[in-house]
């Protein structure tokens, strides 16, 4: 009998569990249901099925989700957190990942990865034939912790949700040493074909194109002035709840009792973390060499069933008007390219359409795809500070305007104002009165020297993974072995070796591993996500930052 009840109430407990009724998702996978035998790209991963894991069927799940509170006795759905749809996008849509035991499939989730194997790869069986693109994966015990490899590649992919983009470059062919200069400008990955604008959303990585002194001259020199990361230092910030603007006074509201640590007095800046605007692009399926990405300029919202995986139906070139059909549906959408860029695509061909969040640390912004401009406040001064009200008074200096969108606050924006660093008496000057994360001198340097700290002496930006960095020692501060963790400017990124800048020698988003060791994010990636998750925490970044040796 009491074997019986044990049963009983085992069956009761089954019938608690509010996981939803979605079978064919990650979620439905069991003994002997296959997954898709296709590689994944250039890894030798094997995906899951895509109906698995495309991001409508996880939304339907997603959308059931449920939490049962016993005291209450009542439901909540957490569901919406996790959903990415046109009305109502979950806060954390793009930052699940979910643990399983079998290969994953990269990268289904736009900006970070969804599926983390946690199991040694060795460990999986995998039955079937590659033949028929359908194999079979014997179950797996999930092990109790995860190795420091499977943290470590996780931690990676969570990064790029946090509008983090790969440092590296694909491994070149074998035979590459050995080729000319003009062979190897060939090799698909050598050149970067997209706008620079496509790198927008990126903190740590910027387009050559956007740095050249003359777009048109390969051979002009980058203008050190325009890199992306000259992020101010910043020794006190706090996040804007209201904005008012008034002449040339802004009345703020702060969040969570900043207000204190504000001074009359203070210069400050605003910036927003995050812009409200619709950004999408067509990109080519991950296989396709060389990789696409085009932004589409009209119409300004797509509906999410366009998001993902598409089918390219009919292409005008004359207009450069690209209709696609969602995928698995008859429905079609007619998108809108910049002039030109529906030549290289092709009738039938399967393209993705994403949603591009705009650049985390928002300091540049575009007034077209070629061209961009500071996208911080001019320098204001604290002029009052409530503490009943929270609020901060802030004068805008005479002759200086506020850019537009710097004086609104939508719901779905993200504003910061920031006390800078101020540099050292004998480096300051009026145009350059405050310490960025590229130091003034590693700057200067790159001003009269115009190429990347991994280009030769040619100054061909060659093309190579290993951290190496040229970086001459009298930028290197006295007894730091740590010279590759500098930021500067190096080439390669978003597995490029050519045309894409990212900050320094070292950083968990360029390897995971160097000689061995586990490697930490660089200062620009950091800085990131200290601004995405907690800009508060700012001095305490700025502190850790210089007691490491890496500032010149
Ligand atoms: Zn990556
Ligand atoms: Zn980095």
């Amino acid at each position: 009998l009491r074997d019986e009840k044990s049963l009983i109430r085992k069956w009761q407990g089954y019938a608690q569990r509010r996981l939803p009724d979605a079978v064919d998702t990650a979620f439905g996978i069991t003994v002997n249901n296959h997954t898709a035998a296709k590689q994944d790209g250039d890894s030798d991963r094997i995906n899951f099925d895509r109906k698995r894991i495309q991001r409508d069927d996880l939304d339907d799940f997603f959308k059931n989700l449920k939490t049962f509170v016993e005291a209450e006795n009542r439901e909540y759905l957490i569901g919406p957190t996790f959903v990415m749809d046109e009305d109502a996008q979950g806060k954390d849509w793009d930052n699940v990942v979910i643990l399983t035991a079998a290969p994953q499939g990269t990268a289904q989730n736009i900006n970070g990865n969804m599926f983390a194997m946690v199991a040694e790869s060795e460990s999986l069986t995998l039955t079937g034939h590659l033949s028929d693109l359908r194999m079979s994966i014997s179950p797996t015990e999930m092990p109790e912790s995860m190795s420091n490899e499977a943290k470590a590649v996780l931690t990676h992919e969570m990064c790029h949700s946090f509008g983090l983009g790969d440092e590296y470059a694909k491994s070149p062919p074998k035979r590459f040493s050995k080729m000319t200069v003009a062979e190897a400008a060939e090799w698909p990955f050598a050149r970067f074909e997209s706008q620079a604008s496509t790198l927008d959303r990126y903190s740590n990585l910027q387009a050559r194109e956007d740095l050249l002194n003359d777009p048109t001259d390969d051979d002009s020199g980058i203008d050190a002035l325009k890199i992306k990361w000259r992020y101010h230092r910043i020794q006190k910030c706090a996040v804007v709840s209201t904005i008012n603007v008034n002449q040339n006074t802004v009345t703020l509201k702060l969040q969570g009792n900043q207000t204190a640590q504000f001074a009359v007095g203070n210069p400050v800046f605003l910036r927003k973390r995050q812009r409200k605007e619709n950004v999408y692009l067509l990109v080519s399926s991950s296989d396709a060499t060389p990789f696409l990405e085009h932004t589409i300029i009209h119409p300004e919202t797509i509906p999410s069933r366009y998001l993902g995986r598409v089918k390219i139906k009919s292409i005008d070139t004359a207009d450069d008007l690209v209709t696609i059909t969602s995928d698995g549906k008859t429905d079609s959408l007619k998108v809108k390219l910049e002039s030109g860029k529906s030549a290289d695509l092709k009738v039938r061909q399967t393209v993705f359409i994403e949603t591009q969040s705009t650049n985390p640390v928002h300091t540049i912004f575009r007034t077209d795809v070629n061209d961009f401009t500071r996208a911080v406040s001019p320098q204001l001064s604290v002029t009052n500070v409530d503490l009943t009200t929270q609020t901060l008074t802030l004068a805008i200096p005479a002759q200086e305007t506020l850019i537009d969108y710097l004086q609104t606050l939508d719901a779905k924006e993200v504003m910061i104002v920031y006390v800078p660093v101020e540099l050292p008496a004998d480096q300051r000057s009026a145009n350059y009165p405050y310490a960025e994360l590229i130091a003034k001198p590693v700057l200067s340097h790159l001003q009269e020297n115009p190429y990347p700290f991994n280009a030769n002496k040619q100054h061909q930006e060659a093309i190579r993974d290993n951290a190496t960095t040229l970086i001459p020692s009298q930028l290197v501060p006295c007894c730091s072995r740590r010279e590759k963790e500098i930021i500067g400017l190096y080439s390669g990124g978003k597995k490029y070796h050519g045309d894409i800048y990212h900050p320094s020698a070292k950083c968990m988003m360029r390897h995971e591993f160097v000689d061995k060791k586990y490697t930490e994010l660089c200062a620009v990636c950091r800085y990131t996500l200290v601004n995405m998750i907690d800009p508060t925490q700012f001095a305490a970044f700025d502190k850790d930052y210089m007691s490491r040796k890496i500032y010149p």
